[in-house]
């Protein structure tokens, strides 16, 4: 008597779990994507991915030619910012100058341009 009271509360309660899971498997539609189920910092950089920014340096850099026209682009949160130039691929040496806001400026080694630009940080 005890064993079948036993086996039916089982059952019952088998029942339910499998009705529950249904359950919230329909009102969820499936399993969430990332974008629905991400929170905090991995929300606000995918949020800011769809906009096409990058505020937390995710991406791959992009590449500048150095010209006067097409400088690379030296992102700084101050008005100046220390910056290597390996001048030539083989180098072993880098050339170190500060860059400041303002004007394109050369590297004193090679005469590559820098453009500084300011960078908000994310909070
Ligand atoms: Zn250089």
């Amino acid at each position: 008597m005890a064993g079948q009271l036993l086996l039916r509360t089982c059952a019952a309660t088998l029942r339910l779990s499998r009705t529950g899971i249904a359950r919230s498997m329909a009102t969820m539609k499936g399993i969430p994507t990332d974008e629905e189920q991400a929170t905090g910092l991995e929300r606000r950089a995918l949020e800011a991915l769809k906009l096409g920014k990058d505020p937390y340096s995710m991406l791959k850099p992009k590449s500048y030619a150095g010209t006067k026209d097409d400088p690379h682009i030296v992102p700084c949160i101050g008005q100046k910012r220390l910056v290597g130039c390996l001048c030539e691929e083989d180098n072993t040496a880098i050339v170190w100058f500060w860059l400041h806001e303002g004007k394109a400026q050369r590297c004193p080694s090679c005469g590559s341009h820098y453009q500084l630009v300011h960078h908000e940080l994310p909070h």
